[in-house]
C-alpha cells in the first residue's frame, strides 16, 4: 500500500508508529498539539520486556535502554517492612530483555529524536480538532486554522483522544480510579533495596514504591486516595510544600524510609489523577483508527501502558504492510489486539485496587500472600510482537 498516514500525537505511539510504517515502507508524518513533544504525566515508568521487544523490532532498543536503566526485581512489603513478595518482572522467555526504569521525559525526548533522525516529520503546535474522511482520503483539520490531506489518519493522541470522539461520539468518557499519582527524585538517601529492584510498600494510608537509581539518586511515587475526582485545575491550586506537607502525613508511622525520600526531595510534583478506559466500543471508522492510550489506557498499576502503546505502534505497521487495503489491515489490527490489551487493563485494575486496602485488607495481607496461588502474569511479559511473520485475516 502506498499511503500518506497522518499520526495525531508525538507522544509514544505516535512516533514510534512513524518509524515502523517507515521500515514497511510507508510515508507518515505526526502532528503534535504542543510546541515540542509534551513530556506528559508521570516522572517515570517502567518498560516491561515485551514493550522493548516491540523496540528490538525496530532497532529502538538500544537507545531507549541507554537512557534507563535495567530493574527487574520487585520487593513487596507491608508498612513495616515485612516482605510479602519478592519477583522479577523478566517472564519466561530466553529471549527476554530486562525490563528497565527510565524517566519519562527521556523515553519521549529519545523516540522524538530517533524519528527525527530516521527521516520522520513530526510536526509541532498542531492540536487536531477535526478529521473527514471520504473515499478517497481523509482531511485533518487543526486548531491553527491549518489542514493536513492523506490516506489514513492514526489517532495516537492519549487518554482523552480527539480522534475516539471523531470515531464515535457516544464512546464512554474514560474511567476515574480513586487515587492520585506523584513522585520525584530523592538525592543523598541509602536504601535497603539494590540498585535493579523496586520496593513497593502497602503503607497504613496510602501505597509507596522505590527504586535506587545508578547516579545514586532514589525515583519514588506514591498513591495517596482520593474517592472524590479532582480536575487538572484543582489539584494544581495545591502547592509542591503543600504536597510534601500532606505525604509526609499520609507516611507518618510507615518505614521512615519514606518520609526521608519525600523529605530529600527538591521539588515535588502536583499529584495527578489516575484513569483507565477499559473498552472503547469502536476502534476504526473509514480512515480513522486509534491507538495506545486513545484506545485502551491501562492505570498505572499494571506497568503496561507504554509497552502497549509499542506493540500497537509495530502491530499496526504489519498489518499496513501486508493486508491489501486499510479496511483489511484495520479489521486485522483490532482483532490481534483487542482481547490482549482489554485484558491487560482489567489486570490494571484488579493490581490498582489493592493499594486502596483498609485497615482489615492489609491485616489480611500476609495470609493472602502465603495461601493464595501467586498470579502468573508471564503471558503479559512474554508477548513478542510477530514483525516478521506476514499479516493475514
Ligand atoms: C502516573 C503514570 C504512571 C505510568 N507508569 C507507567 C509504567 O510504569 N509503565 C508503562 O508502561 N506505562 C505507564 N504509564 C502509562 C503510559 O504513560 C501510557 O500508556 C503511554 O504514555 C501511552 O502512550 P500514547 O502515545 O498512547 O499516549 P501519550 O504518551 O499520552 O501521548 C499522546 C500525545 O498526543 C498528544 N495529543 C493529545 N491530543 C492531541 C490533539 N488533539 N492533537 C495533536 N496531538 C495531541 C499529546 O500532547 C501527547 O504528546 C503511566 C501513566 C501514568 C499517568
Amino acid at each position: 500500500m502506498t499511503f500518506h498516514v497522518l499520526i495525531i500525537g508525538g507522544g509514544i505511539a505516535g512516533p514510534v508508529t512513524a518509524m515502523a510504517l517507515r521500515e514497511a515502507g510507508i510515508r507518515s508524518t505526526v502532528y503534535e498539539a504542543y510546541d515540542q513533544a509534551a513530556d506528559g504525566v508521570g516522572a517515570f515508568l517502567g518498560l516491561a520486556p515485551n514493550g522493548l521487544h516491540a523496540l528490538r523490532v525496530l532497532g529502538l532498543d538500544e537507545p531507549v535502554r541507554s537512557a534507563g536503566f535495567d530493574s527487574p526485581g520487585l520487593r513487596l512489603t507491608l508498612s513495616g517492612g515485612r516482605t510479602l513478595l519478592e519477583t522479577s518482572f523478566t517472564g519466561t522467555r530466553a529471549d527476554a530483555l530486562p525490563p528497565i526504569t527510565i524517566k519519562r521525559a527521556d523515553l519521549y525526548a529519545t523516540l522524538r529524536d530517533e524519528a527525527i533522525r530516521r527521516g520522520v516529520d513530526i510536526v509541532y503546535g498542531k492540536r487536531l480538532v477535526g478529521a473527514e474522511s471520504n473515499e478517497t482520503g481523509v482531511v485533518a483539520r487543526f486548531a491553527d486554522g491549518t489542514t493536513a490531506e492523506g490516506d489514513l489518519l492514526i489517532g495516537a493522541d492519549g487518554l482523552q483522544s480527539r480522534v475516539r470522539q471523531l470515531i464515535d461520539p457516544a464512546s464512554p468518557a474514560p474511567r476515574y480510579v480513586p487515587f492520585l499519582n506523584t513522585g520525584g527524585f530523592a538525592e543523598g538517601v541509602r536504601v535497603d533495596v539494590p540498585l535493579g529492584t523496586t520496593r513497593m510498600m502497602f503503607g497504613r494510608r496510602a501505597f509507596f514504591g522505590y527504586t535506587p537509581a545508578p547516579d545514586g539518586s532514589v525515583w519514588w511515587f506514591a498513591n495517596p486516595a482520593q474517592r472524590q475526582e479532582l480536575s487538572r485545575a484543582e489539584l494544581d491550586t495545591i502547592s509542591s510544600e503543600q504536597w510534601r506537607a500532606r505525604l509526609l502525613d499520609l507516611f507518618d508511622g510507615d518505614d521512615p524510609v519514606a518520609s526521608e525520600l519525600i523529605r530529600a526531595t527538591p521539588v515535588i510534583p502536583p499529584c495527578w489523577a489516575t484513569y483507565d478506559f477499559p473498552s472503547a466500543p469502536l476502534w476504526h471508522r473509514d480512515r480513522l483508527l486509534i491507538i495506545g492510550d486513545a484506545a485502551h489506557a491501562t492505570s498505572p498499576s499494571s506497568g503496561q501502558g507504554a509497552s502497549m502503546a509499542l506493540e500497537d505502534a509495530v502491530e499496526l505497521a504489519r498489518c499496513l504492510r501486508d493486508l491489501p487495503d486499510h479496511t483489511r489491515a484495520f479489521a486485522a489490527y483490532e482483532g490481534f489486539r483487542r482481547e490482549r490489551v482489554e485484558r491487560i487493563v482489567a489486570t490494571g485494575k484488579r493490581n490498582g485496587s489493592q493499594k486502596g486496602l483498609g485497615r482489615i485488607g492489609r491485616m489480611l495481607l500476609p495470609v493472602i500472600f502465603k495461601v493464595l496461588p501467586k498470579p502468573d502474569l508471564n503471558w503479559m511479559y512474554d508477548y513478542r510482537s510477530p514483525w516478521d511473520a506476514p499479516a493475514s485475516v
